[in-house]
Formats: structure tokens, C-alpha cells, sequence
């Protein structure tokens, strides 16, 4: 297997991002229902996130001295800039996540070109720069939407499942500087932990995982990733993970990847950038398999 440099012959790296979703997802879910626009216990479920578990996931990351990036909707930053302010000023990364966790392949080129640019005056009326990554919400990309990012001139994405290192993403069959940094399913909160009765979370309700059995999970896929030398991308929610009992699952696994002692943690736009300078556009552009 092909090894990746990484900083100052660094192992793997390892990526912190936290989708601080707020309530969007769970009032997008509740529109199935009848009247669902006005569920409130479900909603009150993703309002956790930023009131409660923002603090005690910074209080964690700034213990171990670790930098995160957090993919914010729009709507999210603009309902608690305060949070926003905190996250940055203690050195975390902001990036994109649709204004109300839109399903981007459900919208046309236009519109989702006023979600990047409505959310963007937010992050910037709040922070004072525009951010530059992107996850992509819900469901999936439209064909058009890596050509919209590169256009705008995002620095890198953070929303496909098919490799396990970044690559350039390719346009009209060429290589770009629009930087893909891929997670896993096996890598999510969400899918490991997330619950609720009713709108049903998970679909078929069964489910909430022993947290044990989650912390030997991600421990020993960061263990894989590290023995192969890849870029590991967690992929958490504050709502899911930042609880008083299920933070010590993050906790358990930084105090097992600091102690390695080889790792690099970054945030997206740190690998975005590492990767643009090691790996340039190759001459063939048109890559099978990409
Ligand atoms: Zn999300």
C-alpha cells in the first residue's frame, strides 16, 4: 500500500469534525408528519447541541490540545453566534452545512448557490472571514455541486464515503484543487448512538448502543488508520456525543490517540492545504475510479 506523508513524518492524521446540526435535522424530519412542524420535544433534542454540549465538547478538545472542525448550518450559526464566536475563539475551525441542512440534490444549481452564499455572510458577519470547507447535509451532492464549490472557491469538501485518504476532486474528467476529505459511516455518532422514540431514530428502533461497545469501535478503526498511515475523519454530533455519560467515549479515545504521541490532528482546511502542497495535480487527469 502507497504511504502518505504527513507533517514532520507523522504516522496518520487524524480529523475532529462535529456536525453542530442543532434542531435543523429534526425539524426537517418532523415535516413528514402531520402537523409535525410543530413537534417540539424532537426539536428540543438538536437544540441540546449548541445550549449544552458545545461547552463540554470545547472544555474536552482544549484539555487535550486538539483541534476540531465544526460543519454549522447557516441558520444554527445565525441562532447562536455566541457559540459560533467560542468555537472559533478557542482555535476550531467553521465550515458549511447548508442554511437549514438542505438536501443539496434536491435543489437546483441557483439555489444552492444562495444556501453557500446566505450562509456565508452569517459566517462572516460572525467571524469576520468567510469559511472555506464544506459538509454536505443530509442525502447526497447534485451532479452540479462540485463544480458550484469550485466555482466559489471553496478549499475542500468533507462529504464522500469512498476512500479513506483525500484526493483532489475531479471535474469534467480534471483534476481540481477542490480537496475531498472523505469519513465512514463507522466513524459517526450519529449512526452509532443517535435515538429518538418518536419520529423514529434509527427507522427501525433499536438502538441505543453499549457505549463500551462504540469506544472499541472507533478505537480500533483510529488503530487501523494509523497502522496504514490514512487520514481518519470522525464524524460526530454535540447533540449525540456531548452528553454527561457519552463524552467519556471521546474523552477515552483522545487519551488513546494522544498517547501514541504520532499523530497529526488537523482540521480541514490544515489537510486541505497539506495535501494541495504534497500531492499537485498529476499529469493524467482523468483518473479511473475517482
Ligand atoms: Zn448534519
Amino acid at each position: 500500500m502507497e504511504k502518505i506523508q504527513w507533517p514532520q513524518g507523522r504516522k496518520c492524521a487524524v480529523m475532529l469534525t462535529f456536525d453542530l446540526d442543532g434542531d435543523t435535522t429534526w425539524a426537517n424530519g418532523n415535516r413528514d408528519y402531520p402537523g409535525g412542524e410543530h413537534f417540539i420535544k424532537s426539536t428540543s433534542i438538536g437544540q441540546y447541541g449548541p445550549k449544552r454540549s458545545a461547552d463540554m465538547l470545547l472544555e474536552v478538545l482544549g484539555r487535550y490540545q486538539v483541534p476540531a472542525t465544526f460543519f454549522v448550518p447557516g441558520q444554527v450559526a445565525e441562532r447562536n453566534p455566541l457559540v459560533i464566536e467560542k468555537i472559533a475563539a478557542a482555535g476550531h475551525e467553521i465550515g458549511h452545512h447548508g442554511y437549514t441542512h438542505e438536501r443539496f440534490f434536491d435543489k437546483t444549481p441557483q439555489e444552492q448557490i444562495e444556501i453557500f452564499q446566505k450562509s456565508q455572510e452569517i459566517y462572516t458577519k460572525i467571524l469576520g472571514k468567510p469559511v472555506t470547507g464544506f459538509r454536505t447535509p443530509s442525502g447526497d451532492w447534485s451532479v452540479e455541486t462540485p463544480s458550484i464549490l469550485h466555482q466559489l472557491g471553496f478549499s475542500y469538501s468533507s462529504s464522500m464515503r469512498g476512500d479513506d485518504r483525500p484526493y483532489r476532486t475531479v471535474i469534467d474528467g480534471k483534476e481540481t484543487d477542490l480537496i475531498e476529505i472523505p469519513t465512514r459511516w463507522e466513524l459517526d455518532d450519529y449512526v452509532e448512538m443517535a435515538y429518538n422514540f418518536f419520529p423514529a431514530e434509527p427507522c427501525g428502533q433499536d438502538r441505543i448502543s453499549g457505549y463500551s461497545c462504540v469506544l472499541d469501535n472507533f478505537t480500533r478503526e483510529f488503530d487501523g488508520y494509523r497502522r496504514y498511515g490514512l487520514c481518519c475523519v470522525f464524524m460526530m454530533h454535540p447533540q449525540v456525543t456531548g452528553t454527561p455519560g457519552k463524552i467519556q467515549i471521546l474523552e477515552k479515545l483522545l487519551a488513546h490517540m494522544t498517547a501514541k504521541g504520532d499523530v497529526w490532528f488537523a482540521t480541514g482546511e490544515q489537510v486541505a492545504q497539506w495535501w494541495r502542497k504534497t500531492y499537485p495535480i498529476a499529469l493524467n487527469t482523468t483518473k479511473e475510479g475517482k
